[in-house]
């Protein structure tokens, strides 16, 4: 079965909440011998390594507290978690922040210079950072599966929420995906991501956003907002052999929002 990750030694960056713990559950559910929760510590962290580990019998959930911006604390974290079992195969860099414009403080023309480094040292720098850590582990043994969150937001504006920084990262992203997918496709790397239209997390759901959601289901096909579970067969796929001729490429699970 070319979708089963039975065996697999799986890293989900930003896995203490919302995406990021959803795709850890689905690479466990899918098989995976191991899966690293690697995100800031908190203890959002550890209750989520509690909960996976007393839920998940056949899967060693190990939790890696690191910031991906950090170059030395993403190195150690990957480094340590890979070497407890001589190999990492699946990696999901989705670790990533915003700040919303909505508010007027983070609108472009108020927004500090340290708000736009901040978003794209974690969103873009913070996966750059990552891929290149698990490539260490990868190339050499000519297998892995590495999927970037991206967003729908690399493509498109949705202009009422002025997030310039978040847009180019995100943009960003999905270039560094095509690039790296290119350079390390003859060593049996594969770099894919998936680009989440909006989804119901503690990211969305948010006091200043709350007022704002009505639209986005209102402009989205679907006529509602995706929920963490519909990001978890897309992630399966390209985690697994399935996706064995997939490189740099991207998945949009939107509800149809960038279709029109
Ligand atoms: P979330 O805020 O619920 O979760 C993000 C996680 O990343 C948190 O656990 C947080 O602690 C962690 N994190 C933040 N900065 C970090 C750092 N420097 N180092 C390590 N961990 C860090 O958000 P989410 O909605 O689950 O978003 C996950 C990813 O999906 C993000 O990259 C986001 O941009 C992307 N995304 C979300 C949506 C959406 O609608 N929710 C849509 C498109 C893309």
């Amino acid at each position: 079965d070319r979708f089963k990750l039975d065996g697999k030694i799986a890293l989900v960056t930003g896995a203490a909440q919302g995406i990021g713990k959803a795709l850890a559950i689905a690479l466990a559910q899918a098989g995976a011998a191991a899966v690293g929760l690697l995100d800031l510590e908190s203890e959002t962290l550890r209750h989520t390594e509690k909960e996976l580990n007393a839920h998940f019998s056949s899967t060693e959930i190990i939790a890696l507290a690191a910031d991906v911006s950090n170059a030395n604390q993403i190195n150690q974290a990957i480094s340590q978690f890979a070497s407890k079992f001589g190999r990492l195969d699946i990696a999901c860099n989705n670790a990533g922040i915003v700040f919303s414009g909505v508010e007027e403080k983070y609108a472009s023309e108020n927004a500090s210079v340290e708000q736009w480094k901040k978003t794209l040292d974690v969103d873009l720098t913070g996966v750059f950072l990552c891929c290149q850590a698990e490539a260490k582990w990868m190339l050499p043994q000519h297998y892995g599966k590495i999927i970037n969150t991206a967003s729908m937001s690399a493509h498109i504006v949705n202009h009422p929420q002025k997030q310039a920084a978040y847009n180019a990262a995100k943009a960003g992203v999905v270039q560094l995906t095509r690039t790296l997918g290119a350079e390390w496709a003859d060593r049996g790397v594969h770099v894919n991501c998936i680009s989440p239209g909006y989804i119901n997390t503690p990211i969305t759901n948010t006091p200043a956003l709350k007022p704002i959601m009505d639209y986005w289901v209102r402009l989205t096909p679907a006529n509602r907002l995706g929920e963490v579970e519909d990001l978890q067969g897309p992630v399966v796929f390209l985690a697994s052999d399935a996706s064995s001729f997939m490189f740099g490429g991207e998945i949009m699970p939107d509800g149809g929002f960038t279709l029109w």
